[in-house]
């Protein structure tokens, strides 16, 4: 069993990108800017978006965090994204989510402009990302893939198990698993809450992805000997042992999954770096326009 060590990929990757940022300073290019959005204060998401904010200073590319109460209304949040929509010294958006019930988040995404969405939440880029065109792929499928690549594991005419469908995940994952390049090349089984005999399909995954938010689901019987496991999942659950009275927890049965694979994501230090990796990556094609000039 190998780790696929999300720490050291994520500080190799911010390496890269600041240098990638220093090179654009001295050129006297323009330096890549991220904005936030943050409606509320969930815990959670505070936490996120700070995260997400510290990275973006620590490579040198600019950020800009912008807050509402949860008692905004949708009409100010959506000007608000037009405003940065049609600011040109801001290249990335992302609005964090949840948002409350009062806002519809679909709404919001499809305001932001195509250009600007480094998240890859809007229609038009999930439509391109389907069609292998030129598009923001979702943060955290698109870490995912970085990882396969920099561990060079195989991909091709592997099944691919991918547990949950959610928009940001387990649906773009079992998309990009299925395109015509590497990595890729699987053929893919989507699976979700209505799933009949999970286990089943689970067992006979080369490579299993598991996004579904359900601490510890996926136990050692679910696995097949020598798979690839990658463990999207990151809740918090309450651990007296700990200081703060929390762990945080993946979706995967780590000390008992782990030693029947041949590669397995840890959690914490797996996945959720590689996510914001992606989004400083994608604010930089944004500011270069390299997606859409
Ligand atoms: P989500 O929107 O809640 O979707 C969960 C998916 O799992 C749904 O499709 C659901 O099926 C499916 N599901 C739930 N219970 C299931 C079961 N018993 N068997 C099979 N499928 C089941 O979640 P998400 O936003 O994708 O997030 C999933 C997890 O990943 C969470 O723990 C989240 O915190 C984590 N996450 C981590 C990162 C990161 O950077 N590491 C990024 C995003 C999310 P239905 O569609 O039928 O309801």
């Amino acid at each position: 069993m190998q780790l696929l060590d999300g720490k050291f990929l994520s500080k190799q990757i911010k390496q890269e990108i600041a240098t990638e940022v220093a090179q654009i300073r001295e050129r006297g290019g323009k330096i890549p800017h991220l904005v936030a959005i943050l409606v509320g204060n969930l815990g959670r998401s505070e936490t996120y978006v700070s995260s997400k904010m510290k990275n973006c200073e620590e490579i040198g590319m600019k950020s800009t965090l912008i807050r509402f109460d949860d008692t905004v209304s949708e009409a100010e949040l959506l000007a608000k994204v037009e405003e940065v929509n049609n600011n040109p010294d801001m290249d990335g958006l992302i609005v964090q989510l949840p948002l409350p019930a009062h806002i519809s988040a679909d709404k919001v995404m499809e305001t932001i402009h195509p250009a600007k969405d480094v998240d890859g939440f809007h229609p038009i880029n999930i439509g391109r990302m389907a069609k292998g065109l030129p598009a923001y792929v979702s943060a955290t499928p698109q870490g995912i893939l970085e990882m396969l690549k920099r561990y060079e594991i195989e991909t091709a005419g592997k099944h691919c198990v991918v547990v949950g469908r959610s928009q940001i995940v387990g649906l773009p994952m079992s998309i990009l698993m299925q395109r015509n390049t590497y990595p890729g090349n699987c053929t893919v089984t989507l699976t979700h809450s209505r799933t009949q005999n999970l286990a089943e399909i689970t067992r006979t995954a080369d490579i299993l992805v598991a996004a579904l938010g359900k601490p510890e689901f996926i136990t050692a019987d679910m696995v097949k000997e020598g798979a690839v496991v990658i463990d999207v999942g990151l809740e918090t659950v309450p651990d007296p042992t700990k200081k703060s009275g929390f762990a945080l927890k993946g979706d995967v049965k780590f000390d008992e999954v782990a030693p029947k694979t041949s590669f397995i994501t840890p959690v914490p230090g797996g996945v959720g770096l590689m996510t914001i990796c992606s989004l400083m990556q994608n604010t930089i094609k944004a500011a270069q326009g390299e997606i859409y000039s």
